[in-house]
């Protein structure tokens, strides 16, 4: 059996939301392409080899998860620029995902230091963003699909100047309830507010981070055999009606 590495960033301290679920379905999907998942649960301290991780995951997490590992994290983030700049790919959401951008001032007002990997900051608002959401997506030229999921936020994501964002949201908040837009991609890197877990609502998205991963084990960008997938797109589509019905609203 082939293998891919996958790097659970502080899986004990950011899953909210089943995002643990993401782990099991890159896993699943990983296997019915050949591949076996190794996912290493990476901590304070944690040993990132050059080369040796092939994704990284980080989930959600409340603002006092997130102020009890941020500074280990920041920690880690020279290792992981390497590993960024080696070719892994990494999915973040929601906390995970502010903690991957330069920092994030929680609603205590602390400023919680990020790695700096993807262009962007956040600061928190008063209120919730909560609800529904489904963005449009153009990952390849040419190749626009949706996705759907759920938000739960305090914090307003603001990405740099000329940043590439994930997805134009079509209904829900997004990064900060005004701009239109929905997380950020940086090359084989990926951050978004959506929960759910995501990527079983969301099987391409799951197939294009396992497509980079192997890219980054084999050199070669796989092209899969589709997969029947029935169960999935109609959770997608549950997920998208509920989001065009009532996303966005306070
Ligand atoms: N604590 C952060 C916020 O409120 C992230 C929340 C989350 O991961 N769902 O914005």
């Amino acid at each position: 059996m082939k293998r891919l590495v996958v790097g659970h960033l502080f899986p004990d301290y950011l899953n909210i939301y089943a995002d643990r679920g993401n782990i099991a379905v890159l896993a699943r999907r990983a296997a019915w392409r050949g591949y076996e998942v190794d996912v290493r649960a990476l901590g304070a301290g944690a040993e990132i080899p050059p080369a040796e991780h092939d994704l990284f995951y980080v989930g959600g997490g409340q603002d006092r998860e997130q102020a009890l590992i941020a500074p280990e994290l920041a920690a880690l983030g020279p290792a992981l620029h390497d590993a960024f700049a080696g070719g892994a790919a990494f999915l973040a959401v929601c906390g995970g995902y502010q903690l991957l951008g330069s920092f994030y001032r929680d609603q205590s007002g602390q400023e919680q230091p990020g790695i700096g990997l993807l262009p962007l900051h956040t600061v928190a608002g008063t209120r919730r963003m909560i609800g529904d959401v489904l963005l449009e997506c153009e990952l390849e030229p040419g190749s626009k699909r949706t996705l759907a999921g759920f938000e739960n936020h305090a914090g307003r994501t603001i990405l740099d100047p000329g940043a590439e964002p994930l997805g134009r949201v079509i209904a829900g908040f997004g990064n900060d309830g005004e701009s239109g837009f929905e997380g950020c991609r940086s090359g084989r890197a990926i951050g978004t507010y959506l929960h759910g877990p995501l990527l079983p609502r969301n099987p391409w998205l799951a197939d294009w981070l396992l497509a980079q991963a192997i890219a980054h084990r084999t050199g070669e960008l796989p092209v899969f055999e589709p997969l029947g997938d029935e169960l999935e797109t109609e959770a997608h589509a549950v997920s998208a009606r509920r989001a065009e019905t009532r996303g966005g609203r306070f």
